[in-house]
């Protein structure tokens, strides 16, 4: 690679380019799915320890000045925090020096009132999660009796442009791995890009069991079952997911997120900042930095941009999920921001 296409790129010590910023805004959520929160939310950490917006515009401005070009805004549940769209709003001016792409991942219960706001602020797409789409099944993996709603959020938002739409399905063992056509059926239908994702030990009651993941090829095989699928890309690059389209040409894709059978480390370009202003610089670290002491101890902001260089090169090389030691995060999903 020439030098000018090595500058103002985070590189970790495994010469990874780190282009993709997922931030989340709260530790908060209003679902219980028992892959995430099985027994409730722990105590909530006090406010003046979560960054406030301007300190998150601050940390993503610099994040983009290094070569940040994907944001994804996550929680907890993001749309819990009041006036998402102001963050949304001055995130999207940073198109202007980098930025390509803004994206939010939610479980889309705010959405019926809330898609056109978010569109109108400058957000460009929008990953909404979906585990089932039978109202018990749905009801049992989300603690909440709100399928309905969600549905209508995920018209939503297609209606209001924020396109194209992804939708997340954990699949688990014995809760809807007998769905997982009936999924596909529905991104045809729908033309929506269905994201399944293997479920990971990121759970906060750490109940996690091998024997409950439904592996990405037994996904796979269960989609083909009804509908062949072609591969998108020759080469998956720093894509979490495999991507499938319909060999019949329908519409609607079919994505294979699996972090535990077929780990995707080598190619990773993401780092995370929690809502309390850690950075993370893999979902399953065991240790995090806190940019919020950074910022608030009053560093300039070129000792910022040294912190962070500093931190990058201490991603992890991989996922140590199959190791025998391996010890699964103290914080769940919904702290570390999925
Ligand atoms: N509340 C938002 C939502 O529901 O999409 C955003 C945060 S949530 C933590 C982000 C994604 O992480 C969701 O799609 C969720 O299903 C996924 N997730 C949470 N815990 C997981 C686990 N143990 N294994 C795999 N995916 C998980």
């Amino acid at each position: 690679m020439i030098d000018s296409e090595m500058a103002g790129v985070l590189r970790d010590s495994y010469n990874r380019a780190i282009r993709d910023l997922r931030v989340s805004l709260t530790d908060r959520c209003n679902f219980r799915c028992f892959y995430c929160l099985p027994h409730g939310e722990p105590p909530v950490a006090p406010k003046e320890q979560m960054l406030s917006y301007e300190e998150i515009e601050y940390a993503c401005d610099i994040f983009v000045e290094l070569g940040i070009e994907k944001i994804r805004l996550t929680g907890g549940e993001p749309m819990m925090r009041r006036d998402i769209e102001q963050i949304i709003f001055k995130l999207a001016q940073m198109k202007d020096r980098g930025l390509q792409d803004l994206a939010l991942t939610t479980n889309g219960y705010f959405l019926p009132h809330r898609a056109e706001s978010l569109k109108a602020a400058g957000l460009d797409r929008i990953t909404i999660s979906l585990d089932s789409l039978k109202r018990d099944v749905f009801k049992q993996m989300t603690g909440v009796d709100v399928l309905a709603r969600v549905l209508e959020g995920i018209c939503a938002a297609k209606d209001a442009g924020l396109e194209p739409i992804k939708i997340n399905a954990v699949v688990v063992r014995g809760h809807n791995e007998d769905e997982v056509a009936d999924f596909a059926a529905f991104a045809r239908e729908h033309n929506v890009k269905m994201r399944f994702i293997e479920f990971m030990p990121l759970d906060s009651g750490h109940d996690w069991s091998r024997a409950d993941v439904v592996s990405g090829r037994e996904i796979r095989e269960r989609v083909e079952e009804r509908f062949p699928l072609e591969a998108v890309d020759e080469f998956r690059g720093a894509n979490t997911a495999a991507r499938f389209r319909f060999a019949d040409g329908a519409p609607g894709e079919i994505g294979i997120i699996a972090p535990v059978t077929e780990a995707f480390c080598g190619a990773c370009s993401r780092i995370r900042l929690t809502a309390d202003g850690q950075i993370r610089t893999c979902l399953f670290s065991t240790v995090e930095y806190s940019l919020r002491d950074v910022i608030r101890d009053g560093a300039s902001r070129q000792e910022i941009i040294d912190f962070i260089e500093g931190v990058v090169m201490k991603k992890e090389p991989r996922h140590y999920i199959n190791d025998p030691g391996f010890v699964a995060p103290s914080r769940s999903m919904s702290f570390i921001g999925g």
